[in-house]
């Protein structure tokens, strides 16, 4: 079962760069820290398929939303490479990931109680 999303999520927006050039990997997290849901951007359009990516991350959103764990998340897109090679552009989403479930309890605190003065 999908959650519903909330009106508001507190989220974490980082430049990544990587051989396809420069991406902005978003994840958007729930009341207790975790990856909610994700969106990608990339610097310039047509970049190793914005659609492609679109279609990835709604379908990650959507896993994650019905209690896929983001640890196998990590797992499932670390480490893919594309034309470009290895540090590719989807493994940088797996790294926000893997970053955003690292950060410390301090920093989702803030995140949650950020998202509570909204
Ligand atoms: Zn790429």
């Amino acid at each position: 079962m999908k959650r519903p999303r909330p009106a508001t999520l507190p989220s974490v927006t980082m430049e990544m760069p990587t051989r396809c050039g420069k991406i902005y990997v978003t994840v958007a997290v729930d009341a207790n820290g975790l990856p909610f849901e994700t969106f990608v951007r990339f610097g310039k359009a047509g970049h190793c398929g914005a659609a492609i990516f679109d279609a990835t991350t709604k379908l990650l959103s959507c896993a994650l939303r019905s209690g896929m764990d983001p640890r196998e998340a990590v797992k499932a897109l670390g480490g893919i490479g594309c034309h470009c090679g290895k540090d590719s552009c989807m493994s940088a989403v797996s790294m926000v990931l893997r970053e955003v479930l690292e950060l410390p309890k301090s920093c989702k605190h803030a995140l949650r109680s950020n998202r509570q003065a909204l």
